[in-house]
Parts: structure tokens; sequence; C-alpha cells
């Protein structure tokens, strides 16, 4: 009798040690995950895998179809990205930011703008006054919604980004007025 007692209390201390070994374990691969999304490090050099069309390197024409679009983009991307909708003013996660780095298109990660070309703007976007360089960002005349505005569109996978502007700061007088969810901010090193 006493060795049962004894032989289901070993059970029971092997049981708790057993799930409390699991559980540490599993806490450290949920914050070790966590780490590398919140890195910006990582964020810089990681690919999109669920996108094959993204390179910061390749600056080659891309031309897709929209069925391509729709299985590599997420729903919201590809709503302003493809469909050319408008994220909600004072909501975009650049709209107020102020970082030191390099702003890539989210869709295909061709270079558009450097963050000191940003400047504070009022209209709850983010607000850009020149592009990277002459192929970063391409237009289109946009006469949606009874006026004719100039849409400005990612210069290797012309996907929308936004509008341009003619009410912006010196030296150049433009305001690239673009939605966050377009671009990708890659801080300096
Ligand atoms: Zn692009």
């Amino acid at each position: 009798m006493k060795s049962i007692v004894l032989f289901s209390v070993l059970i029971l201390v092997a049981s708790v040690f057993l799930y409390s070994s699991y559980r540490s374990q599993n806490s450290v691969s949920i914050s070790s995950t966590e780490a590398v999304n919140t890195s910006q490090e990582s964020f810089s050099t990681i690919e999109k895998l669920e996108n094959p069309y993204y390179s910061r390197t390749d600056t080659n024409k891309l031309t897709l179809t929209d069925a391509q679009w729709k299985k590599v983009l997420s729903p919201d991307l590809y709503a302003v990205s493809r469909e050319k909708d408008t994220e909600r003013p004072f909501t975009g996660k650049y709209w107020e930011f102020s970082g030191k780095g390099t702003y890539y298109c989210s869709a295909c990660g061709f270079k558009l703008f450097r963050s000191d070309a940003k400047f504070a703007s009022s209209c709850g976007w983010p607000s850009f006054f020149e592009q990277e360089n002459l192929s970063s960002v391409v237009y289109e005349i946009d006469k949606a919604y009874g006026m004719e505005r100039t849409e400005a569109l990612c210069g290797r996978c012309e996907g929308h980004l936004g509008h341009l502007f003619d009410d912006g700061p010196k030296p150049t007088g433009k305001r690239y007025c673009m939605n966050s969810i377009c671009l990708d901010f890659v801080a300096d090193h």
C-alpha cells in the first residue's frame, strides 16, 4: 500500500515538473518571436514571405494581374494599391511619424522617399515634398469624384500611392500626399 502511495506521489511530481518545463519553453519561444517582430534591424532585412515579388533591390517593372496581386497583398493594402482606395486621415501609421530613414513601396519594395523630404502636414496623411529619384514615382491624371487630380503611383509596380498637389513647401512646392499603408519605413543605421 505504501509503495502505491509513493509511486502516485512520484507520478504527480513528475507531471508537475514536465508541465512547468513545457510552460517555460513556450513562454521563451513566444517572447523571442515578439523580439524579432519589433526589432527594426530584422524588419529591414527580412523578406515578405507571402509576397515573392517584393524586393528592395530589383528595379525591373512589375506587371501582375489583379488576381496575382490579390494573392500576395493584404485585403487593406490591395484595396488602396490596386483599387485606389484611400485610408482615413489621421489613422495611418506614418502621418505623424518623423523617423530618419527611407520609405519603400509596401507592395513591391521599390524605393520611394527619404525621410528628409517628409514634412509635417495638417492633412492627416504622410506628406513629402520630393520623391527619392526620378523613377520612384510616376503619375496619371485622376478624374474621379468630379475633380482633376494627379495620381501618384509606384514607379515599379504602378500601385496607387496617393496624389500629388502643388501646395507643398519649398524648395519644390509639391505635396506628395500618401497612404501610410502603401509605405514601408526602414530606419537608417
Ligand atoms: Zn511598388
